[in-house]
């Protein structure tokens, strides 16, 4: 009731200007799998490596290594990065697209996200927090909600893993600030991690003006500041860094950043999609396929596996298990938004720059570079150490949020046409199937007792309904 209550004050509460709608990038579709045939791969020997000179690596080790990157900045330019790949590719063979999408992503100098990350009207790919502030409003509400349900520990820990611009993480605290009634006995804290520092500082501007001072190297986090509403904030390069301790997770349209591998069934059994050189053009990029079967191809593919093409994020398997773990051990709760599937989409691969297509290996490091998530393979991966629910698309999470109240209140605040109508432009963009509404889901890790009546526990002949999941639940506002 109190819940009720709060939100019904937030929902019915003030204004402000809403964001300007772009072309969010979870609508586009690619090609279906069919057009989908890089050549096979001649069998090894692997080619000679024709530069003298590049820094030694094992074998398994991460494409991305910060001396090689740096060296490839050293170069400067746009094609930095590619002639980076090249050397790299023409010394050691082709590499995993996994390998491939970690360098063109996140390579310390060059990658898209280091560099650029160009989220936003004005970059390449506009998100739900940029397309209205009633999108991360309604999250906050159910940081809350949940927070409640839960018995109102007297602290928690808000982590968010990809912020980008900080802009979610900026609408959530408000959320706070305005409740702060609901929250006045309760410390809570910000941990964002981030790889990016280009971000990393727009999002210290974002949340605490630019008062931010780096941390001193024996802490694990790099940066720490104050947000505008007094909430201490800190950033980390990986989950792993972030204290423990009771956490509301978020991760919204993260996991589709994280590098995958790509698989093809072939007339010889499954082979791995790898990049390479084009031998045509020397200086572009092409897909083919390992002549034979790789680790990832043993570890990744189940024998009970029927499409003909799969992706899978073996580093999102990871993190999602972490967070597990932490909330089995800790308690708190995970809340994962992005486009996605569960486990029935092929071939999801794409590239995206100045809001339009792009191809995924022309000018690495310039575009995004991103893949649906595989909503059953992160479910898997918990082990059942937490409870699961969704995916629900992103339509029903937030009607059942109270997205429709909200938008009236804002409506009925707005006094000219030209704000009325960009307030209608943004909800359709959020809830329309046809725009984000269908193929964007919300996906969230519980602790199993939170879906388990206190009552059933003593008596298991209780009739008393569970206490609902907002979002996953319908919620009466009345
Ligand atoms: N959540 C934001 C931004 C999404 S873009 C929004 O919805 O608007 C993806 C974000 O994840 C960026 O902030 C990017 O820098 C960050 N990121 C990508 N790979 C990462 C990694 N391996 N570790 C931490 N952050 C990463």
């Amino acid at each position: 009731m109190a819940l009720l209550l709060a939100r019904r004050a937030l929902l019915a509460g003030g204004r402000r200007a809403p964001r300007a709608p772009a072309r969010p990038r979870g609508e586009r579709r690619l090609s279906p799998l069919g057009t989908f045939s890089p050549p096979l791969l001649p069998p090894p020997p692997r080619r000679a490596p024709s530069l003298p000179a590049l820094p030694a690596a094992p074998p398994a080790a991460r494409l991305c290594s910060g001396a090689a990157g740096e060296a490839a900045a050293a170069a400067g330019g746009a094609g930095a990065l590619l002639r980076h790949l090249c050397r790299k590719l023409r010394a050691s063979g082709p590499v995993t697209v996994a390998e491939y999408m970690r360098e063109a992503l996140t390579n310390p100098a060059q990658g898209y996200y280091t560099r650029r990350g160009g989220i936003g009207e004005s970059g390449d790919f506009i998100t739900s927090p940029e397309i209205s502030q009633v999108f991360g409003e309604l999250i906050g509400i159910w940081y809350i909600s949940e927070w409640m349900a839960m018995g109102k520990p007297n602290t928690f820990q808000l982590v968010e893993l990809g912020p980008g611009r900080g802009t979610l993480t900026e609408d959530i605290l408000r959320v706070f600030s305005q409740l702060s009634s609901v929250l006045s006995k309760c410390d809570v804290s910000v941990h964002l991690v981030e790889v990016s520092p280009k971000l990393g500082e727009i999002q210290a501007q974002m949340l605490t003006g630019g008062k931010v001072q780096p941390s001193p190297k024996d802490e694990s986090a790099y940066m720490k500041g104050m947000s505008k509403t007094g909430i201490p904030i800190f950033w980390y390069r990986d989950i792993q860094d972030v204290p423990s301790g009771y956490s509301f997770y978020l991760a919204h349209e993260f996991f589709d950043a994280l590098p995958i591998h790509k698989f093809q069934r072939t007339e010889k059994g499954w082979r791995e999609v790898l990049v390479d050189i084009d031998p045509e053009a020397p200086d572009q990029l092409r897909f083919v396929l390992s002549p034979s079967s790789t680790p990832a191809t043993e570890n990744f593919i189940q024998p009970e596996e029927t499409r003909d093409h799969v992706e899978v994020c073996p580093e999102a398997g990871v993190i999602i298990q972490r967070l597990a773990c932490r909330i089995e051990k800790d308690g708190g709760a995970a809340l994962v938004a992005d486009y996605g599937h569960d486990g029935t989409k092929t071939d999801t691969f794409r590239g995206f720059q100045n809001h339009k297509l792009h191809d995924v290996l022309s000018a690495p490091g310039t575009a995004d570079l991103t893949a649906d998530v595989d909503f059953s393979y992160l479910r898997k991966m918990t082990q059942e150490r937490t409870t699961t629910l969704g995916p629900i698309k992103q339509r029903e999470f937030l009607k059942n949020m109270g997205i429709d109240l909200r938008l009236q209140v804002l409506l009925q605040n707005s006094r000219d046409t030209a704000t009325r109508e960009q307030l209608l432009r943004s909800y359709d963009m959020l809830m329309n199937p046809e725009n984000m509404g269908d193929c964007f889901n919300f996906f969230a890790l519980l602790p199993h007792h939170r879906l388990v009546h206190p009552d059933k526990k003593d008596k298991p002949e209780s009739k008393s309904p569970l206490p609902p999941v907002a979002g996953f639940n319908e919620l009466l506002l009345k």
